[in-house]
């Protein structure tokens, strides 16, 4: 979701006229698009304000302004705090409202010495606001749906994401098919909690992300279909039908379930069980049998004893996760867990995440070993270290290297995979 607003912004800025630099030297304008999720995710955010800083007064030496500006979550967190921990920043905005960055920008421009904060959860939509979404290559996201009501015990999404919202139908397949007209042979649709999806269409009738997908899978063109991040709880027996006849839906879910514990679920205020989870992985397993699941662990949630760890470790050995990121549970301010009993010492977060990671590296690495001798269809997306080498993804979103024409990037080839390590595959085209 942060790349898609990063990518976002930096449309806005080139609508006003500005042009992208890669060196922060060069840069007139820098915007921090910053995120909350972790504890060391937003402090990172201040020390590389302080970096920043630096360079802003040795460009200021040399008679060059730099306007400063901090973006995303981490603002709408801190809100003042920002200004009063880096004065040198010009503006910040919440996730919410940086389309109005060119008034923002406008503001400055007029004044430099005034600091601008815009925290509102505000009642128009951003989305049209926002200039149009181009296609920057094969492979595009589509945010369909934001904010999320869930209100897990230890997430700070609700409060800086605001409610749940998901966009009109037309709307989006409106921007779909644009965005496969510039080009686009994927499309992964994004939202905090994407498949709670429930936005109307010109009749005024709720659908679904499977309506929706089935729609999407209409459009000519059109190759791949993804959607990311999904709830176990709204996986209706709708959406996992998709899998069985929508050829275009790709055979990997990313369905985080962040611990295989029941006490620690509830604790968590995940609608869930484990054996819920686990009956999901029948259906779609049933719906479509090569289906490859990723997920998201939380290790350390406060009570967590060696027996919840122990499940969560049994769940990862039942589901085979092909691809899945873990994290040490981090207290967020204002969010009901932090203030739990039993909060877990930082060593033993760590002893655990470590023995989760192990595990599951070892069902990735087998997953990539399996590939080896598979031929698979890989959309190129970018350029590689070596000459000749293009990057692309698998079906299940492995990482493939391979020689291949650089005409080919952003389209889709049959690769056969002739190597594989735990983060990526290497293979050889066989055709289109
Ligand atoms: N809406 C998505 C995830 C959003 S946050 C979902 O429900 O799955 C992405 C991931 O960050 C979460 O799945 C969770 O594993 C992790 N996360 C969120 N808050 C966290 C916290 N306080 N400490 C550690 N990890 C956290
Ligand atoms: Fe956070 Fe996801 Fe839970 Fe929403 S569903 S509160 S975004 S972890």
């Amino acid at each position: 979701m942060n790349v898609y607003d990063s990518s976002r912004i930096a449309e806005i800025l080139k609508s006003l006229g500005h042009r992208e630099t890669t060196d922060i030297r060069e840069a007139d304008i820098v915007i921090f698009n910053t995120c909350h999720i972790r504890e060391k995710a937003a402090e990172k955010v201040f020390s590389d304000l302080g970096r920043l800083n630096q360079i802003r007064e040795e460009r200021l030496e040399q008679g060059k302004e730099t306007i400063i500006g901090v973006t995303g979550c981490v603002v709408q967190a801190e809100d003042e705090q920002i200004w009063k921990r880096a004065p040198f920043v010009d503006f910040a905005t919440g996730p919410l409202t940086y389309h109005r960055l060119p008034e923002i920008l406008a503001k400055i421009s007029r004044n430099k010495h005034n600091f601008i904060i815009d925290t509102e959860f505000p009642a128009e939509d951003k989305f049209d606001f926002l200039p149009k979404n181009h296609a920057s290559g094969g492979c595009s996201y589509l945010a369909i749906q934001e904010g999320c009501n869930n209100f897990c015990t230890y997430c700070v999404v609700p409060y800086t994401r605001g409610a749940e919202y998901s966009r009109p139908v037309e709307a989006v397949l409106t921007e779909a098919q644009r965005l496969v007209e510039e080009g686009a042979v994927e499309l992964n649709l994004l939202g905090q909690n994407v498949n709670s999806y429930h936005g109307e269409d010109r009749m005024g009738h709720e659908r679904s992300l499977a309506y929706l997908i089935r729609k999407l899978a209409e459009l000519d063109g059109l190759k791949r279909i993804r959607y990311t991040t999904s709830y176990p709880a709204d996986m209706t027996d709708d959406l996992i039908d998709c899998y069985r006849d929508v050829d275009k839906l790709m055979p990997y879910l990313h369905l985080p379930i962040q611990s295989g514990s029941d006490k620690i679920l509830k604790a968590m205020n995940r609608r869930h069980t484990s054996g819920d989870y686990l009956r999901i992985i029948d259906k779609l397993k049933d719906a479509k049998p090569e289906i490859g699941m990723s997920s998201d662990f939380i290790v350390g949630f406060p009570a967590e004893d060696d027996n919840d760890f122990q499940a969560t470790l049994d769940i990862v050995n039942k589901v085979k996760f092909i691809q899945a990121f873990s994290f040490k549970y981090s207290p967020r301010p204002g969010t009901p867990a932090a203030l739990m009993k039993n909060q877990i010492p930082e060593k033993v977060k760590k002893e655990r995440l470590e023995i989760l990671q192990t595990l599951l590296f070892d069902y990735q690495n087998k997953f990539n070993q399996a590939s080896i001798g598979q031929t698979m269809s890989v959309l190129f997306e970018s350029k590689g270290r070596h000459a000749g080498q293009l990057i692309g993804r698998t079906p299940y979103m492995q990482n493939l290297h391979a020689k291949v024409p650089e005409d080919k990037l952003n389209q889709i080839v049959m690769v056969k995979v002739t190597s594989a390590t735990t983060n990526s595959l290497t293979g050889s085209v066989v055709g289109e």
